[in-house]
């Protein structure tokens, strides 16, 4: 690691509402400022230390695929490993940086901190985030006590893990969250506080090709069975339930999630976004307990969206759904039985 005032942080541009200002002729904001224009709007990242700038892309972020961000990823290694920085900034669209900085966090195996940021008032409105949030990030970046944490999303001077990380708010700059459990860490001034350590995963290898056709199915009431219909006549590679509670799903679609089950991953998660999916609690037809005992593979406690992400790593790895149902448990589902 570099010296006091002498860190070494790269920042790598992917787009954004932190990159976006008006154009002429066009309404709205579209990303069109570099990592080099992001870091000359900030004089005090000098006082960090030595700041490279990478324009890498150029997208609102719901366009950034599993693709870009293994790219991301690779780019990120060769700057820490071959050119010694100590440690990395993304700066990209919030509206996607849970799934993102998710993708980067299953596939970063370095102790360099790899820091996401974004901002959610552009440049060209009153008060605009970017600036803060990018020093919050190099300095985070820049920190010993951000090291092996995996990758982390800085927004609003709060540092949060990016398996917990949500988006709540379409445009509060106090929109992202890490419930229940809150931000693992904070930037005040210049001083980076952490105050609960990330207890890492096995790291997954890097897909050679990806194959991201995994679906989310959200349980909702007097709902439709049509797209588990569709889902068992077309088959994707994955199904993610986004279940009631605990982990529910209405009685009707019972069959059509057996069914699935028989052929392709299917993991249970909960809509709620928050807390454990239960295991030994509910009897009921489409119950935790029923779908357990019919294949359905236990998510844990991540979000659908992220087990939506650990599920496209794990099939585009070409990993069977035994193997998944095995290895799922490194990832935050602790297996059932394994209770202390
Ligand atoms: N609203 C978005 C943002 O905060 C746009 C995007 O995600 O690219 O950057």
């Amino acid at each position: 690691m570099g010296t006091h005032d002498q860190y070494k942080v790269a920042v790598l541009s992917l787009g954004g509402t932190i990159a976006s200002t008006p154009t002429a002729g066009k309404d709205g904001v579209i990303p069109n400022l570099t990592a080099t224009d992001l870091v000359a709007s900030v004089p005090e990242l000098a006082s960090v230390g030595s700041i490279y700038a990478e324009a890498f892309l150029a997208k609102p972020s719901t366009e950034l695929t599993f693709s870009d961000i293994a790219s991301v990823c690779k780019r990120a290694r060769e700057l820490v490993e071959a050119e010694n920085f100590d440690g990395i900034v993304v700066t990209q669209g919030t509206d996607s940086m849970e799934e993102t900085s998710f993708v980067a966090d299953l596939l970063w195996l370095g102790e360099a901190p790899l820091v996401f940021t974004g901002a959610m008032r552009n440049p060209s409105l009153a008060g605009p985030d970017g600036p803060g949030n990018l020093l919050a990030a190099v300095l985070t970046a820049s920190s010993r006590r951000a090291r092996n944490q995996g990758v982390l999303v800085v927004m609003n001077d709060e540092i949060h893990a990016a398996r917990n990380v949500k988006k709540t708010n379409t445009s509060s700059p106090a929109a992202f969250s890490s419930a229940p459990t809150g931000p693992i860490g904070f930037v005040t001034e210049k001083y980076v506080s952490m105050k609960a350590k990330v207890d890492r995963w096995p790291g997954l290898a890097i897909p050679e090709s990806w194959n991201p056709d995994v679906e989310v199915v959200t349980s909702k009431i007097d709902g439709s069975a049509r797209l588990l219909e569709i889902l068992n006549q077309e088959l994707p590679a994955g199904v993610v339930l986004a279940g009631f509670g605990g982990g529910h799903v209405v009685t009707r679609d019972v069959p059509l999630i057996e069914s699935l089950a028989k052929r392709i991953p299917v993991l249970l998660a909960s809509r709620t976004g928050s807390g454990r999916v239960l295991e030994t609690t509910y009897g009921f037809p489409g119950s935790e307990i029923d779908l357990l005992g019919r294949g359905v593979i236990h998510a844990g406690d991540l979000h659908p969206l992220k087990v939506r992400i650990l599920l496209t790593v794990m099939v585009s790895l070409g990993w069977p759904r035994d193997r998944i149902a095995s290895q799922i448990a490194a990832f935050g589902a602790v297996a059932s039985g394994d209770v202390r």
